[in-house]
């Protein structure tokens, strides 16, 4: 059988190593001409030995039948009906890659964006096209991040580092240079609900605590639970231990060397983005739980001036065409990875990881999504519904290549992967990540030396 996988994140080089386990030969596809996803452009460039995982993903490429594809747009490129015609199967592991709207006044104003969008900034993202961060931090002092997930903390914590704190990562220069220069002294992390149901992990809370030169603040009033939050807390260990945190920070004597500062609100509600041509503050409405557990508007109100408002509420799906898909949601409907329509499945389309469940879970949870996807996908070939060779003869990759579209294979990716090494260990560091796709596609053309 030969299958191709769509995204070459964790889930697309999971689903081909438990595919490949059963001796089934993969393509796996990257609009990018460099593979690994959210690894590569969502892991904090100072989360070295999450990021380092890549160092494990990329073993893939060296198994016999297992072939990147980089630098090819499914939906553009080709279409998935392509794929199904050249392929005995499609797995569909594109990811989230666009972000939630809150939905309030001022949304749009020119300073208020995505957190999705400073990711992609300072992971180096080639064809970033948000806006111009280099240029727009030089003007902020105050921040506002919405959301209380782990993008969110990702995103306070990149703001308020010092650039030693920085230097050692292999965000592009120009991120290192416009991060060190902006003059931001005060970042505000904001929650709508409380303490006991922020999502961050207590590993990813405790490292804004020590932090070389911000400090923390948070007023003990935004630590009071309700009675089912503080029952919620006995059963769920993540909570309790994020709040334990919180409280001994809350009681924490202020610190005399803070050059910046980090202030929790929860409790807190974005009413509306403020400022006429520009972002210039942040309306709160101050939410409590009402005896139903309903989050409820208490009435009072809260402004803080910001220059800058990031909204980090959550990734989401982007529809292909011609591929079923929940808008609700953000995700393709699937039935155990089964991609389907209405209630039935599409024979031979399969769904894993963000685009099958949504934007949750840690990188390893895509491993366990991607096996079940595999399982049900062999289950099919066993039961015959897949017809392995029973599809025309088509190489897909050679038509590309016939009508001059460049592609980058594993040869192009670890000629970039050497050149980024090589421009790190110049600066004394692992790795200077390339964010031009340009460039990119020049080192990916140049041929591999040995070493
Ligand atoms: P997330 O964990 O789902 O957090 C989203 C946050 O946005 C929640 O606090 C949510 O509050 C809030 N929110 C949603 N809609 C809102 C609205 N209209 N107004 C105000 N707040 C709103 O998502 P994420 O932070 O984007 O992370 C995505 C996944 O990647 C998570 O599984 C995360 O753990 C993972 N990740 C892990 C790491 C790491 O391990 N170091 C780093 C980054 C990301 P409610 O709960 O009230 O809805």
């Amino acid at each position: 059988m030969k299958v191709a996988v769509v995204g070459s994140g964790p889930s697309g080089i999971y689903a081909a190593e438990a595919l490949n386990d059963q001796g089934v030969a993969v393509d796996v596809f990257d609009r990018l001409p460099v593979p690994f996803g959210l690894v590569r452009y969502g892991v904090a460039p100072d989360h070295l030995s999450i990021r380092s995982v890549r160092n494990t993903l990329d073993r893939v490429w060296d198994r016999d039948g297992v072939r990147f594809v980089g630098n090819v747009e499914v939906g553009k490129d080709v279409t998935v009906e392509d794929l199904r015609e050249a392929y005995d199967a499609v797995i569909l592991t594109y990811g989230a890659s666009s972000d939630r709207r809150l939905g309030v006044e001022g949304e749009d104003l020119p300073g208020s964006v995505a957190a999705t969008d400073f990711v992609a900034w300072y992971t180096g993202y080639p064809d970033y096209r948000g806006p111009d961060f280099a240029e727009l931090l030089q003007q902020v002092r105050s921040v506002a991040v919405i959301g209380v997930g782990n993008v969110a903390v990702d995103v306070v914590r990149v703001l308020s580092k010092s650039p030693a704190e920085l230097a050692h990562t292999d965000m592009p220069e120009h991120v290192l240079k416009a991060l060190a220069s902006a003059p931001v002294t005060s970042v505000h992390l904001v929650g709508r609900r409380g303490p006991a149901q922020a999502s961050f992990t207590t590993k990813e809370l405790k490292e804004l605590g020590e932090l070389a030169e911000a400090e923390v603040v948070i007023s003990a009033a935004d630590l009071e639970l309700d009675d089912s939050s503080a029952a919620a807390l006995v059963d769920n260990k993540v909570a309790a231990r994020n709040v334990k945190v919180l409280t001994e920070w809350a009681d924490r004597a202020p610190r005399a060397d803070a050059n910046s500062h980090i202030t929790f609100h929860f409790f807190s509600r974005p009413a509306a983005v403020t400022g006429s041509d520009k972002v210039t503050g942040l309306d709160l409405e101050r939410t409590a739980f009402n005896a139903d557990g309903d989050l409820v508007d208490t009435g009072h109100r809260e402004h803080i001036d910001v220059d800058l408002v990031v909204r980090s509420v959550g990734y989401r799906g982007r529809p292909l065409p011609g591929i079923p898909f929940d808008d609700s949601q953000g995700v393709i409907p699937h039935q155990d990875g089964r991609v389907l329509e209405g209630d039935q499945p599409v024979v031979g389309l399969y769904v894993a990881g963000w685009i099958k469940r949504g934007p949750t879970g840690i990188i390893g949870t895509n491993k366990k999504c991607a096996v079940q996807t595999v399982a049900s996908l062999l289950d099919d070939a066993q039961a015959g519904a897949i017809v392995a060779g029973g599809h025309e003869d088509r190489d897909l990759v050679s038509e590309l290549e016939s009508r001059g579209k460049v592609v980058v294979g594993v040869q192009g990716w670890r000629a970039v992967d050497r050149a980024e090494q090589e421009r790190g260990n110049v600066l004394g560091k692992e790795r200077v990540t390339v964010h031009d796709r340009a460039e990119l596609l020049r080192l990916a053309s140049e041929p591999l030396r040995a070493t």
